[in-house]
């Protein structure tokens, strides 16, 4: 009997794949049709990440936080111009914090701080962009670390009222030291020290499939290592800017910020 419900349970896990959530900060998931072979599918003149599952292929779209609910979106065929596809972006209630500060004065960067962050930001806008043809993972990911959700994904924070950049991964809270593994395997595209996500790494899992890894307070990879799905990467910390240990998790797909619970089944 146990080994039937062990059955049962792999079973479950190899079918497992992400359901169409085309809501802002979400995934919509497209189903293009039967080709030969694996169609180019492009969505705002980018290429998408395109999976296969049973004789049909679909496109998985990230949508990005700044797209208004209603709009429909094209998701073209390269191959076949006629062959369009259309999903509608649909709304979604985040959870809100408003934040009371005492002056509206903000934190000021200095000049050589300021240079630094705005360079970071440049960098990693670089390599969110970038679309990896050289491998292709599936979409069932990982818990990196286990732990309380400190705080949600797509939280939408009010400084005195005024709107600040919505939460862009999922916090969990863990002992300092407390080893996290990759969500699924990938290569270490970036490795270092950020101003404000403190000791980051960011796997590349091909095909738009970024995830991010910050305020770890010790490295266990290189820059262009290979890692499998599950190996230690790094070490739970509280480096950058961070109120106390916790690791910022996060998933960007064709360059926008998605909802990594999307992406795991069993999440905490
Ligand atoms: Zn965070």
């Amino acid at each position: 009997m146990k080994h039937f419900f062990k059955l049962l349970l792999l079973l479950s896990s190899s079918l497992f794949a992400i359901e169409n959530h085309p809501y802002i900060d979400g995934v919509a998931v497209i189903d293009v049709g039967v080709f030969k072979e694996k169609p180019k599918i492009f969505y705002k003149a980018k290429e998408a990440k395109v999976i296969l599952k049973k004789n049909h292929y679909f496109a998985i779209i990230g949508i990005g936080l700044n797209e208004k609910a209603g709009k429909k979106h094209i998701v073209a065929v390269s191959k076949n111009k006629k062959k369009d596809f259309y999903f509608q972006v649909k709304s979604k209630s985040y959870k809100k914090e408003y934040i009371k500060l005492k002056t509206n004065k903000r934190v000021t960067l200095s000049k050589v701080d300021l240079e630094r962050f705005h360079k970071e930001k440049a960098k990693a806008k670089k390599v969110l962009g970038s679309f990896n043809k050289t491998l292709s993972t599936d979409l069932d990911f990982k818990v990196p670390v286990s732990g309380r959700t400190s705080s949600p994904f797509g939280k939408r924070r009010y400084f005195n009222n005024k709107p600040k950049a919505p939460h862009s991964g999922i916090d969990i809270a863990a002992k300092r030291g407390t080893p996290i593994v990759a969500a699924q395997s990938g290569y270490v595209m970036i490795r270092e020290e950020f101003f404000f996500n403190g000791n980051t790494i960011y796997l590349d899992h091909g095909e738009g499939i970024i995830t991010l890894y910050c305020h770890m307070s010790d490295f266990a990879v290189n820059k262009g290592d290979f890692i499998n799905k599950g190996d230690v990467i790094g070490y739970i910390g509280t480096t950058g800017r961070s109120t106390g240990p916790h690791l910022h998790f996060g998933v960007v797909l064709n360059a926008n910020a998605v909802d990594p619970k999307i992406f795991i089944k069993d999440f905490l």
